[in-house]
């Protein structure tokens, strides 16, 4: 199992680092993408060539959804928004059926709404996605109030992703988006992470609780709906998952008391050396501190990696 894959850390060799984890003739069961951003998929594409890839699950978006993200790479509207053109047809392909995804052969690829599924991979392992992040729907209603795309409406809900690129290379106002990202992100101090997908991973058997792992990818914990409806799709296993991965890269705001509530807990904070959001923030560590959370911090150096090791 896979959950995202890349690297925003310029000067390292993202396809030697996934050499290094995987055997040259393994196949992947599931690969989760916990949201589109370009250090959770840009090594998407080296993995895809080389293994197998059985099921591909990502969080269910409206086609308007969808389509925004790709017009968002298109134009760089968001500055973290910095995407390849093997990500883009990636995107249009897992949502607009339209472009090939070239790996796409026999892929399944499973959608995430609201509701918690259950994802056996054989009888003594399972994995529990969540999508418990919402926020979508108001920041499409709201760029679409703000730069006037109510016309568009029906365009963006349609499934042709080149039909869009036209209508904005002709008829929208670059500059005026720009500005409304710009507004929306930066001056209100929002991020984008707002549909970022989690999965719990755990033994079949409730009673083995140690190999229980969250994965959050950027799940915007700041949010305190978010954070209700995480901590309470997770409710039966919430106190005995044994490992979470820090919200957002040890973000100060995503990583609230609420979240590291549980005593004693492995915390994995994911981040690059030197990136420019000064990830792990103060905050976070005081917040895993202070529930006497075991701090692992793993960086682009191989040997942070974190690693369990379980016999059934
Ligand atoms: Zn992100
Ligand atoms: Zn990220």
């Amino acid at each position: 199992m896979v959950y995202d894959c890349g690297s925003k850390t310029k000067d390292i060799n993202l396809n030697q680092i996934i050499d290094s984890v995987f055997q040259h003739d393994d196949e992947i069961n599931l690969l989760f993408v916990s949201h589109f951003h370009e250090d959770h998929i840009n090594g998407i594409e080296y993995l895809a060539n080389k293994h197998i890839i059985k099921k591909l699950v990502i969080p269910s978006l409206s086609t308007i959804g969808a389509n925004l993200i790709l017009v968002d790479y298109l134009y760089n509207l968001h500055s973290t928004s910095n995407i390849n053109n093997y990500a883009n047809r990636f995107i249009a392909s897992c949502y607009n059926e339209e472009m090939p995804f070239d790996q796409s052969n026999g892929v399944e690829i499973i959608q995430i709404d609201d509701k918690v599924p259950q994802i056996p991979v054989h009888d003594v392992w399972e994995y529990h996605p969540s999508c418990a992040a919402t926020g979508y729907q108001d920041f499409i209603s709201t760029l679409i109030e703000a730069v006037g795309l109510q016309d568009c409406y029906d365009l963006f809900n349609g499934r042709n992703f080149a039909v869009i690129r036209d209508y904005f290379e002709k008829d929208v106002n670059i500059d005026k988006l720009h500005n409304f990202y710009k507004s929306y992100f930066e001056e209100k101090h929002k991020d984008d992470n707002f549909y970022s997908m989690t999965v719990l991973s755990k033994a079949v058997n409730d009673d083995i609780k140690e190999p229980s792992c969250l994965y959050t990818g950027d799940f915007p914990s700041r949010y305190s709906h978010c954070r209700k409806k995480l901590i309470s799709d997770y409710k039966q296993y919430w106190d005995d998952i044994n490992t979470i991965q820090s919200p957002h890269h040890g973000s100060g705001r995503d990583n609230h008391v609420e979240i590291h509530n549980v005593k004693n807990r492995n915390c994995v904070i994911s981040y690059g050396k030197n990136n420019q959001y000064r990830h792990p923030h103060q905050k976070a560590l005081i917040n895993m501190i202070n529930s006497e959370a075991i701090i692992h911090l793993v960086d682009e150096d191989q040997s942070s990696k974190y690693q369990t090791v379980f016999e059934f």
